[in-house]
């Protein structure tokens, strides 16, 4: 129930984006550009962004060669290249909304390890290079194999390395924070603790229902346009769509002296990567053990992936080293029968962003704009 200050003040918005995460508040601040004297507002459930945009592993990635390979098994030619434009372009815009030093962006190299039953990949990456090259301009891929002994892995995964020339690490921590300033500091609205229950959308406006933290109803705000930003957790406000939860893994170790590598490493198609943060290893991964029981949006770790992440650590990527683990964590990603986002209208008024996958570091700026652009068009 409002007051008839608070019904004057603060019940009515232009525009109401639900999810704090990279995509909500990079879409924030894109209605911030296109509308300039708009009242805007992000409204996020957790007291921090609480889903993959603050737990990921900070790669600005584009796409390993055996993940762009393995997609190429599902999707036409010109799909994947869309796809890599898209990431591309969205990383280019983040860097310069944001500039490097605020989130920590550090282009120490982006590489795949290759195991001998990978082999055939090093035989595709010319192929890779001339498919993509109208987006590079450069070869996007080339052999390192000179620097294997110098990195020092091992468990069979020491055959064979490839660079990947557009990838690049930041802090993602860092990029969360400076988008929440910068959107504070053009005047949008961030309100955390807002549980988006529900909302109602009619040809004036849209009603949105957000859970009351201290009276235990509901409290209702109006908007012009309303864009959900909810990547994983959309399906409890927009049922039918493609969004399958997955969580993704991680642990991090306590600073290691004489850390042989920097910069971001994948293997298996993607479904392991690590990186040197702080002169500690960030290593995540393993949802391919288990699809079924990682399809969950419950926050949690699983012993399996655990355990096999550890034996990985100290065999692959640590061989013969002493470390300490520091921390575990999860976070929940979206996926979907395509790995293209989901940007659309679902109304009038109601528009959605979401299902950014592994790769929303980079792809969501694009999203997050392609978003704006719908709702400007209107
Ligand atoms: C372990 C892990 C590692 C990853 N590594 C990488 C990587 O290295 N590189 C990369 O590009 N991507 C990575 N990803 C994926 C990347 O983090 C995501 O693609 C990206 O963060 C998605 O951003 P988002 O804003 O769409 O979603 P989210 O960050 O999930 O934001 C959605 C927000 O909406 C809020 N919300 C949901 N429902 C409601 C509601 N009803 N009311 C109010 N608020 C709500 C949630 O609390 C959440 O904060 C990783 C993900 C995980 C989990």
């Amino acid at each position: 129930m409002f007051s008839y200050w608070e019904k004057a003040s603060f019940y009515r918005y232009d525009h109401v984006v639900v999810g704090a995460g990279i995509v909500g508040l990079s879409h924030a601040l894109e209605l911030r550009d296109r509308f300039p004297g708009a009242r805007i507002m992000v409204l996020e459930r957790g007291l921090l962004p609480t889903g993959a945009s603050t737990r990921n592993a900070g790669f600005a990635c584009m796409g390993s060669a055996s993940e762009l390979l393995d997609d190429l098994q599902t999707n036409t030619e010109a799909e994947v290249v869309k796809l890599f434009a898209a990431r591309k372009k969205g990383l280019e815009k983040l860097r310069a909304r944001t500039g490097d030093t605020r989130i920590g962006y550090r282009a120490d190299g982006g590489y795949e390890l290759i195991s001998e039953r990978e082999a055939e990949v090093c035989g595709k990456i010319d192929m890779l290079n001339n498919m993509l090259r109208a987006i590079t301009g450069a070869p996007a891929f080339k052999m390192a194999n000179e620097r294997i002994a110098e990195f020092g892995f091992a468990g069979g995964y020491d055959k064979a390395l490839i660079e990947n020339t557009c990838e690049a690490g930041l802090h993602t921590g860092m990029l969360v924070r400076t988008l929440m300033d910068l959107a504070t500091e053009c005047g949008i609205e961030v309100k955390t603790g807002a549980d988006v229950v529900s909302f109602e959308e009619d040809v004036n406006e849209v009603i949105v229902v957000v859970r009351d933290p201290f009276g235990g109803g509901t409290i209702r705000f109006s908007c012009g346009t309303l864009s959900l930003c909810t990547n994983a957790f959309t399906k409890q406000l927009l049922p039918d769509v493609d969004v399958i939860p997955g969580r993704g893994q991680v642990v991090v170790t306590d600073p290691i002296p004489g850390l042989r590598f920097k910069g971001i490493f994948h293997f298996d198609k993607g479904y392991y990567y690590f990186r040197e943060i702080d002169g500690r290893v960030l290593f995540g991964g393993g949802r391919n053990l288990d699809f079924e029981g990682e399809r969950t949006t419950e926050m949690g770790l699983s012993e399996r992936i655990q355990a096999d992440l550890d034996d990985k650590l100290s065999n692959i990527i640590l061989p013969g080293q002493s470390y300490t683990v520091a921390m575990r964590w999860s976070g929940i990603m979206a996926f979907g029968e395509t790995k293209k986002p989901i940007v659309r209208s679902f109304g009038q008024r109601v528009f959605g962003a979401f299902r950014m996958g592994g790769m929303g570091v980079a792809l969501g700026s694009t999203s997050a704009a392609e978003l704006a652009d719908l709702i400007e068009q209107r």
